[in-house]
């Protein structure tokens, strides 16, 4: 069991860093199943979280809609299309916001969740079309 559980856990790490790009649950279990029908939407589910919670990947939390997940898990911000649901890393200058905030509130800042919503390149380009 312990080995099945690795080996189900190998895949989806795989198939997470093959999409790249912010996948959704789905998405993985989508591309799963291509390969390995015979793993349920429901173990890709609970590895997807599971990773998340151990610091493995990222989860994406969307307002409003269904979570990302992302490979890549050191700490770096997302940018979140509110029409094409896409969603794009951002690089922030965060360590200087934080510093600004612990000087001017005298709070020690332990976390924060930052997630921005935006119209994005494609889409905008679309929207000009009309
Ligand atoms: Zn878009
Ligand atoms: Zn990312």
């Amino acid at each position: 069991m312990q080995e099945r559980n690795t080996l189900q856990k190998q895949i989806v790490q795989q198939k997470l860093a093959e999409l790249g790009d912010h996948p959704t649950a789905d998405e993985v279990a989508a591309r799963v199943q291509e390969e390995y029908p015979t793993i349920s939407r429901a173990t890709v589910y609970r590895v997807l979280n599971k990773l998340a919670d151990s610091g493995e990947a990222m989860r994406v939390r969307i307002n409003n809609g269904a979570d990302h997940f992302d490979h890549q898990n050191f700490p770096h911000y997302h940018v979140h299309c509110s029409i094409c649901g896409k969603v794009a890393d951002v690089e922030m200058p965060i360590e200087e916001m934080e510093k600004f905030l612990q000087d001017t509130s005298g709070y020690r800042i332990l976390g924060y969740t930052l997630q921005f919503d935006g119209i994005c390149p494609k889409c905008q380009k679309n929207q000009s079309k009309q």
